[in-house]
């Protein structure tokens, strides 16, 4: 489901003077649709990024060749990438790091809370400012991102049947209150 928020982040902050916390920046299908060009030239520095929907499927740690290989094109244009979640168990961690090729952070409490951010923009070591957030949620990743006045970045969630249909529900709930401006057809869910 792709949608669109009428007025972009950018418009919002010229005329409001501050960011909309639940809007994303830029809305990607996934990631290895993020054009690292790009934010790159715009002067970004790090890559944050969630991990259940976004670089695998809810809980299933099988990493696309295309997303790991957009994760380290990022790191060749000298990104420095890391992940944060919510749903790691910390067992999980180090089979996770090992998939995706990076440092894995398990954000306790959970996200939007400041505490995981805080862990991950210590380890990038940069302004906020210069820190990109990738994530599948608006409430946890794109909030999150937004409070710390990083570039966020919302991408579709990557489908999978291990997802409980809560989330799947909340999502959609999140997506519908904040980035549409008309109900959704049922096709669209
Ligand atoms: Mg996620």
């Amino acid at each position: 489901m792709q949608t669109k928020p009428s007025l972009s982040q950018a418009a919002i902050r010229e005329l409001t003077g501050q960011k909309r916390l639940y809007l994303p920046d830029e809305i990607c299908r996934s990631v290895q649709d993020i054009d690292i060009e790009r934010l790159a030239a715009n002067g970004y520095k790090a890559i944050i990024f969630d991990v259940d929907a976004t670089l695998i499927p809810h809980h299933i740690p099988q990493v696309t060749s295309e997303v790991y290989g957009h994760l380290r094109r990022a790191e060749e244009r000298g990104f420095k990438i890391c992940a944060l979640s919510n749903a790691t168990d910390p067992e999980r961690v180090k089979s996770l790091e090992d998939a995706l090729g990076m440092k894995v952070m398990v954000a306790r409490p959970k996200k939007p809370n400041t505490q995981g951010f805080m862990q991950a923009i210590d380890y990038m070591s940069v302004p906020t400012n210069q820190i990109v957030m990738v994530g599948d949620r608006v409430s946890t990743d794109i909030l999150g991102g937004n409070q710390w006045e990083m570039y966020t970045i919302l991408v579709d969630p990557i489908p999978s049947e291990a997802e409980p249909w809560p989330l799947t529900a909340i999502r959609l709930q999140e997506r519908y209150t904040h980035l549409t401006e008309r109900p959704l057809k049922p096709e669209e869910f």
